[in-house]
């Protein structure tokens, strides 16, 4: 496995395998790795001739600062599962190499509603901050697939917009969200559940699966009120439960109307705060 913490070093290497017509695939992450991530490196490594992958704990989308410093960083196991799951490329870059000091240009993004809702409307300009670095790793990496998880669909969908916006030949691919054995969606955060939550936590699943079985019987409104009450029975601080067009996030209320449509969730468990959602319906698939 390569590993570079230099942009132009990793930009040299980058550079002499484009030259030589290999594919780039990259899947940019904050670290703290589990196996949703791995999916990631996997379908990077098999779509791709040089699977490139970033650790970056990116403080531009962090709104809130012990949110920040208390972001768990396993450096030394993140590589070394990278390297068992036979990452090509490894980038570990500095905050000042990510921004430096001489400032980085980044396009201004219309999002229209799509950061303002859902996630946007609780961690206040968190996209603005998971766009400018993406469009920065980008800069960097030059890859031809860029590979995101479902796990954080609202994030896929503001980054496929920004590659619109720019007119960006990147391909952009969604990975779909792996969990556990108990249906909990894997996340860095999860390590920082308390035990009492860890076993609570896999509520939300299930209330997402009960809404794949309910949604096109029950009014909406209903199935997501029911949500948010058994949450709160359970100790949860929900944030929100929404069902969604799956285009531009807006609240539905009749699936028929909608091609994709998609049932989303925030909830705090304890102090952790968790999200997942589920594609209720796609009817392009
Ligand atoms: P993060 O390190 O949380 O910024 O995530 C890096 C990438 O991994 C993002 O594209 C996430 O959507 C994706 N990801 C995180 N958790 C999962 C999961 N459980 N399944 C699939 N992809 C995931």
């Amino acid at each position: 496995m390569h590993f570079f913490k230099k942009t132009a070093d990793l930009q040299a290497y980058l550079s002499y395998q484009k030259s030589q017509f290999r594919t780039i695939g990259f899947a940019p992450t904050m670290g703290a790795l589990h196996q949703g991530h791995m999916s990631l490196i996997e379908h990077t490594n098999k779509h791709s001739d040089i699977s490139v992958s970033s650790i970056f704990v990116n403080p531009t989308q962090f709104n809130d600062p012990e949110d920040l410093e208390k972001y768990p960083r396993t450096l030394e196991e993140d590589i070394n599962l990278l390297y068992d799951h036979q990452l090509n490329t490894l980038f570990v870059p500095s905050v000042e190499e990510v921004y430096p000091v001489e400032g980085i240009h980044t396009p201004d993004f219309n999002f229209g509603k799509l950061d303002q809702l859902l996630e946007g409307a609780f961690r206040k300009d968190h996209f603005a901050g998971v766009a400018q670095v993406v469009h920065r790793l980008l800069e960097i990496v030059r890859p031809d697939h860029l590979y995101m998880g479902q796990k954080d669909y609202q994030q896929w969908t503001i980054i496929y917009h920004m590659l619109q916006q720019i007119e960006s030949k990147v391909k952009l691919v969604m990975v779909p969200t792996v969990r556990e054995k108990d249906g909990l969606a894997m996340s860095s955060r999860n390590r920082r559940l308390t035990p009492e939550w860890r076993s609570k936590a896999p509520l939300i699943s299930s209330l997402l699966t009960e809404t794949q079985q309910n949604y096109t019987s029950k009014p909406i409104t209903e199935i997501c009120e029911h949500a948010i009450l058994q949450l709160e029975h359970k100790g949860f601080r929900p944030e929100y439960f929404n069902i969604v067009d799956g285009y531009n996030l807006e609240n539905i209320t009749n699936s028929d109307d909608h091609a994709k449509v998609v049932a989303c969730t925030a909830a705090w468990a304890g102090d952790i705060r968790l999200i997942d959602n589920m594609i209720l319906k796609d009817s392009k698939k």
